[in-house]
């Protein structure tokens, strides 16, 4: 980063490689995510209000471990490693309650400390979880920062399970295709809604019940109502979208649950306290995910067959253009930056 601001202030440039801590690995970098949290970071936004000029942004990167620091066991070189993003300090109530995604000190890759958009990056050995053998390192990207954080929001904070009905609001973006798949690997029925046809089709596939498309069709209750007569029983809302909340809030069946992960597209609502009381529902937010999440939906993925969808990569060097697709209409799933290495 030469800068603060948008995708601008990124330079393609040489940068030293990675000094390896005891505890660290160094990965050499395949494919990194390219994340709406990269957007924050670059703009010195919320939990990046402290990075600095040359910082290196990315937070999901796959690879393989080429060194290991003098402590680390658990890891060794030529393991195709992909990274858990979030850095807990395990010290704190809440990590040792079981809450570390909610830790005093929580740390992301690629943004307290430089991050995968680079050849190689250096992570704690404990944050580099080794990547089951059918994924490409596209994939492993593409899950990293969007099943766990799904899994975590269905299963701690909402509590879903058999026989509940669940609505995915921003289906097709990587959180909401991890959401339809982990709700319904969890026993759910799933509606998925999304922002064009093509991408609420697109839902159908990942085994969605039912997919709305609130490009065409912006008030789309009714249709809810009608698939699930008595509500919804959670909701995973990943936009922030006003004219959707007000969607949202009238599918809500009794004592149901709303969990918030995204505010993108605007994170202004109004809320009608009558119509909470009376109602029950719950909202919460949610954000990052716990060690044991991420452990968690790593292997139910796996076992499952689940698909982490990657909407195209990108080269490392067309990194602008890949900030250009995060917004495009028809996207499903992770935009990737890939590493091009034209020496062997
Ligand atoms: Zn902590």
């Amino acid at each position: 980063m030469s800068g603060f601001g948008g995708p601008e202030v990124l330079d393609l440039t040489e940068v030293a490689v990675p000094d390896v801590g005891p505890h660290e690995v160094l990965v050499e970098v395949e494919a990194v995510g390219v994340n709406r949290i990269d957007l924050a970071t670059m703009r010195r936004e919320g939990l990046a209000h402290g990075v600095q000029l040359g910082h290196v942004p990315g937070i999901d990167p796959a690879g393989t471990v080429v060194e290991v620091g003098d402590s680390v066991i658990d890891r060794r070189v030529g393991e195709r490693v992909v990274v858990r993003p979030v850095i807990a300090c395990g010290t704190c109530v809440w990590c040792t309650d079981g809450h570390d995604d909610s830790c005093d000190s929580l740390a992301y890759v690629g943004v307290h400390r430089p991050g995968g958009f680079a050849e190689f990056v250096a992570v704690p050995s404990d944050n580099a979880h080794p990547i089951p053998e059918a994924l490409t390192f596209a994939e492993a990207a593409a899950f990293s920062h969007s099943f766990p954080v799904a899994l975590q929001m269905l299963r701690e904070r909402a509590q879903v399970g058999e026989g509940d009905t669940v609505l995915v609001t921003g289906a097709a973006g990587a959180v909401g295709v991890a959401a339809v798949q982990m709700a319904k690997h969890l026993g759910a029925r799933v509606i998925a809604a999304a922002g064009s046809s093509v991408r609420a089709e697109r839902c159908l596939g990942f085994g969605a019940d039912l997919a709305i498309d609130y490009g065409s069709r912006p008030r789309f209750a009714e249709e809810v109502r009608d698939f699930a007569p008595t509500g919804i029983s959670a909701c995973i809302e990943t936009t922030g979208a006003p004219h959707l909340w007000e969607q949202v809030v009238s599918t809500m069946g009794k004592r149901g649950q709303i969990v918030v992960c995204g505010a993108h597209v605007g994170g202004q609502v109004a809320l009608d306290l009558f119509w909470l009381f009376r109602t029950r529902v719950s909202i919460t937010g949610s954000a990052a995910s716990t060690r044991a999440a991420f452990v968690n939906a790593l292997a139910t993925f796996s076992e499952q067959g689940m698909i982490a969808p990657v909407h195209c990569v990108v080269p490392l060097a067309e990194f602008h253009r890949a900030f250009d697709l995060l917004g495009n209409r028809d996207r499903v799933g992770k935009v990737v930056l890939g590493m091009v290495r034209t020496s062997a």
